[in-house]
């Protein structure tokens, strides 16, 4: 092949979250036990599935038409259902034609950025989840344009850094929140998503809210729909079973789109949206089948309850454990079920490490370093010396260095040990060689 084949934004495509797996399986195969923490799969982490809802899917399998295509924008029950649901809150009403299955949200994400005209940027958090960040980049071809959470203040969006970039870049169409956000576990107050809402409506932009960890909330926090505060900005949430059912192998999502006849620039682009779904012909039947049953049974908001007080015990855990450590920033979180730390600026170097016994793994770590980023070394130590899988925060689209974890991990005694791990971990690292 001599022409260059390669899409410009293919640059852009960054996962590692998964992209770490690859290092940690070869020093498993060296003869170190893993501990995964840094995939947000709750069935992964041993989460069981209740017999009730296996009932439920069950019965859906037994109706035939859950083996067929269903109408491109998903099956009309359903769809009823959600607007309902999303209308008992909501501030501008929800029609059922106004929902748009996917499957699951990823696919929704690279088809709402990939529609967009290259010229026009959504700008996004940093940190950011890498599946926003990285197709709003491939369908431009640049870094996505963000704008900062700031750890220094309970992660909150900073609104002057928002307000600045909107001013003086023209080429943003829209703003994107995610919340619960992944990977700082924040839920916002309501008078940021407020602001939020002001400020689209000041510079003309639609707004994009993922709202997939929208109930697991905890630590007496509830997660305000941007739905409730729009009125009539055009906006698009985005929603899923991957976490809350959980359900995350059913790939099954979806987006609800709110104020689409205001705009007629954002209606056609969301009619283009329905016409490239419409090329796929449909999106999953079986888990839409079971979607209304098994999200308005009594046992679901138990079920939940029992899942977000485990992952607040795991929470408060961590805050309450390395709160106090020098050098690293860690703040209470609210939601969705991932702790962000941060290590203070100027703490970390190239120069230090860990002990690493196997001499296998010590001299692959010490290859795997050679030029990283800084927190992406204390990942790979971490790694070689403990077998704690976790994330580097700069792969998330952020300058910030640190670490993601998940808040998963379903027997206490384990994920106690993994967090005492990293606290006497960190401690040593940051001691190992100060320059
Ligand atoms: N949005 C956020 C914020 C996520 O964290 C994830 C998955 O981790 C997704 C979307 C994608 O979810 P799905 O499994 O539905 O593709």
């Amino acid at each position: 092949m001599r022409r260059d084949i390669v899409h410009i934004g293919s640059d852009q495509l960054s996962y590692e979250i998964r992209g770490i797996v690859e290092i940690a399986e070869r020093i498993e195969s060296l003869g170190q036990d893993i501990y995964w923490e840094n995939v947000g799969d709750p069935i992964n982490k041993g989460q069981k599935i209740p017999t009730w809802m296996k009932e439920i899917v069950k019965s859906k399998i037994d109706d035939d038409y859950s083996w067929g295509y269903c109408p491109t924008k998903g099956l009309k029950e359903t769809r009823e259902f959600l607007a309902n649901r999303a209308n008992k809150k909501s501030s501008s009403k929800l029609t059922p034609d106004d929902i748009l299955f996917f499957n699951g949200l990823g696919d929704a994400i690279s088809k709402v950025y990939g529609l967009l005209k290259r010229e026009s940027r959504i700008i996004g958090p940093s940190p950011a989840y890498p599946t926003h960040s990285s197709a709003e980049g491939a369908h431009s071809g640049y870094e996505q344009v963000t704008y900062k959470l700031d750890p220094k203040n309970n992660w909150i969006p900073d609104l002057e850094d928002i307000r600045n970039k909107i001013k003086y870049n023209d080429s943003i169409v829209g703003i994107l929140i995610i919340n619960p956000d992944n990977p700082t576990g924040m839920v916002y107050p309501k008078e940021i998503l407020e602001e939020i809402v002001k400020l689209a409506k000041e510079f003309n932009l639609f707004i994009i809210s993922d709202e997939i960890y929208g109930d697991l909330t905890f630590n007496n926090r509830r997660a305000i729909s941007m739905s409730e505060l729009i009125k009539d900005v055009p906006t698009i949430i985005m929603k899923g079973i991957s976490k809350e059912l959980p359900w995350p192998g059913s790939r099954c999502g979806w987006i609800e789109i709110y104020n689409k006849n205001i705009d007629s620039n954002f209606k056609r682009y969301i009619k283009s949206i329905i016409d490239s779904k419409m090329l796929e012909v449909c999106s999953t039947t079986l888990p839409q089948a079971s979607i209304p049953e098994l999200l308005s049974s009594n046992k679901y908001d138990e079920f939940l309850k029992e899942r977000t007080k485990e992952v607040e015990k795991r929470a408060n855990y961590i805050y309450e454990t390395l709160k106090d450590v020098k050098g690293i920033i860690v703040n209470k979180v609210y939601g969705a079920f991932y702790y962000s730390i941060v290590f203070e600026e100027g703490v970390l170097n190239n120069k230090q490490k860990l002990n690493i016994n196997n001499p296998k793994i010590k001299s692959l770590i010490e290859e795997r370093v050679k030029g990283v980023s800084n927190d992406r070394r204390f990942v790979y130590y971490l790694l070689g010396s403990t077998g704690i899988c976790v994330v580097p925060l700069t792969s998330f689209s952020s300058n910030l260095e640190g670490f993601r974890m998940t808040l998963l991990e379903k027997d206490f005694e384990k994920f106690k040990w993994i967090v005492n791990t990293l606290k006497s971990t960190i401690i040593n690292y940051l001691n190992s060689n100060i320059i």
